[in-house]
């Protein structure tokens, strides 16, 4: 989920663009910017922002202190139908999917300038919405948005079609075509990035696209829309529609006149989903899901300090939120108490703090409800007979907002609640085996395959372990590695299709076939 070019958690370079840091020059704290900014929550349609159309809101508070954030447009069917049918008339109109692909490439790459040059804003929306720490909208969250986008832009121009060997009197061309109305609904967890990787190849094929962000967490998709006209995208071919999954998003999925949804969230919507496109015209399915990933560290692992370091940020970067977390920890028995105490020793440094203060390295939980999730995890662990290494409670209640503590178990049996369920929090499951042979039984005991992870200095070991490991992302002496160039997603019920590289593309196009004859 991190690219390659930046450092979770690293508040220092954060810093330097941070007001708070600045204030001998009256510079604006984060929390003074915060104060006044008035997000809007209306929808976005054809161009423009609307009220849905029954006027029906929701109000959207940030889970870093209960404040009201907007009133947001609670869109139904009749405003996904509204949504779909512009997108419709821009994509058959041409005016972009028919745009020479140079010419949409300049406008994708205006939008990730613009992308960047909002970067202060968009970061500060991201923040208040789902609660992650403002160093981390800055320099994670923000260019990484801006990066996908332009590199799709830059794709644009250079995937060719194919000429089949035929006979000499036939010419048979396979080309990729956009399908038409893409339909996208996407999770809480990184609403800015989630829907850069949908958004990029969806428009760089040539598609329209109405976009469904998550009720927790729509400011920042609705804010690109706008920069999306502004860098030259016309209106139409890039909606969003926020509400609700059961209204907005079940009604996008059912759609007669959507060809295709990109879907990012949990398997048991992932699995709606893709019911809703069997009940209704058979649409294209693509489904980013959850996970439950394994990180392997054998008694050999190069280097200790460095496997803690990578085992801690990938269960506690952005609060655990993360579906390619490393949420089990599988230690061979003669470096685990060695592994538990690196672990925890970070974990004491990253207790929650203000998510608008630059120096916080973990923020908040997207809401209540996440929080009370997490908290019941934590009991359960501790009923099942899980021990305890550090953490465990909620933090700064005080503060209005939603605070857990990084949590590390240790004993956990690979039939545990904690070992199997996706918790989505900063909770780290801790099981210790033997042998290798053990540890990829265990990792792969699951019904998710995003993820996972092998430390060890022997060759054979990692290579064997990467080939078992039945995961459609394998780090080996590393964890959580990341670029838009590599595909990411899931075996098993972690998903169908993959985000991100070229591969991407397979999701939103067709493929033809013209065959021609020659007399
Ligand atoms: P979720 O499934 O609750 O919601 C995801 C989206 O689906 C939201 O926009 C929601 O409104 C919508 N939705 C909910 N019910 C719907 C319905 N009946 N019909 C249509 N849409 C509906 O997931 P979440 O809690 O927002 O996100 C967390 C999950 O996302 C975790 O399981 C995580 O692993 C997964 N995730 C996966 C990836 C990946 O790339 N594999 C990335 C990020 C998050």
């Amino acid at each position: 989920m991190r690219d390659e070019h930046s450092v979770p958690g690293d508040s220092a370079a954060a810093s330097d663009s941070a007001p708070g840091k600045l204030s001998i020059m009256n510079t604006p704290t984060w929390q003074q910017r915060a104060a006044e900014l008035k997000p809007d929550g209306r929808a976005f349609i054809a161009g423009q922002r609307v009220a849905s159309l029954s006027a029906a809101t929701f109000a959207k508070h940030s889970p870093i202190d209960g404040r009201l954030l907007a009133h947001v447009a609670d869109g139904q069917s009749p405003d996904i139908d509204m949504a779909v049918a512009d997108a419709r008339a821009a994509f058959t109109s041409g005016v972009w999917s028919a745009r020479a692909p140079a010419a949409r490439k300049r406008a994708l790459q205006r939008f990730a300038e613009l992308i960047r040059s909002h970067k202060e804003e968009l970061a500060l929306l991201e923040t208040l919405d789902m609660g992650k720490p403002i160093g981390d909208s800055l320099k994670v969250d923000v260019p990484s948005t801006a990066r996908s986008i332009e590199w799709y832009a830059e794709a644009i121009d250079k995937v060719y079609g194919e000429v089949a060997p035929t006979a000499s009197s036939v010419l048979a061309t396979i080309t990729r075509e956009p399908l038409g109305v893409v339909g996208a609904i996407v999770p809480w967890n990184f609403p800015l990035i989630m829907t850069a990787w949908k958004i990029g190849p969806i428009l760089a094929a040539g598609n329209s696209l109405v976009l469904k962000p998550s009720e927790k967490s729509p400011l920042s998709a609705l804010r690109l829309a706008e920069i999306a006209i502004e860098a030259g995208i016309p209106p139409g071919v890039f909606n969003v529609v926020p509400g609700y999954g059961h209204t907005a998003g079940k009604a996008l999925a059912l759609h007669m006149d959507v060809d295709a949804i990109g879907f990012t969230g949990s398997t048991a919507t992932g699995k709606l989903v893709m019911q809703y496109a069997g009940q209704s015209n058979l649409k294209r399915v693509g489904l980013e899901c959850g996970g439950k990933s394994a990180n392997i560290v054998m008694a050999d692992c190069p280097d200790l300090e460095a496997a803690a370091t990578a085992a801690a940020f990938a269960i506690f970067f952005n609060q655990g939120e993360m579906c390619s977390a490393g949420s089990r920890l599988l230690v061979q028995r003669p470096i685990r108490e060695a592994m538990l105490d690196r672990i925890s020793a970070i974990a004491k440094r990253m207790m929650p703090g203000d998510p608008l203060d630059p120096s916080t390295r973990l923020g908040a939980l997207v809401d209540e409800t996440q929080m009370q999730r997490v908290l019941s995890y934590i009991d359960s662990g501790r009923e099942q007979g899980a021990r305890l290494h550090c953490g465990g409670d909620r933090v700064r209640q005080d503060s209005g907002g939603y605070y857990v503590e990084p949590t590390v178990f240790d004993d956990v049996s690979p039939q545990m609640k904690i070992a199997r369920e996706e918790i989505f929090g900063p909770v780290l499951s801790t099981i210790p085996f033997d042998t290798i042979d053990e540890a990829i039984a265990i990792a792969n005991s699951t019904e998710y395959g995003l993820a996972a992870a092998i430390w060890s200095r022997d060759i054979n070991v990692a290579h064997k372990a990467a080939r078992a490991l039945r995961s459609g992302m394998v780090y080996v002496n590393c964890y959580d590695a990341d670029d838009i160039t590599v595909p990411f997603g899931g075996y098993k019920q972690s998903g169908i299709g993959r985000d991100k590289s070229l591969h991407a593309f397979e999701k939103y196009t067709e493929l033809k076939t013209t065959w021609i004859e020659f007399g």
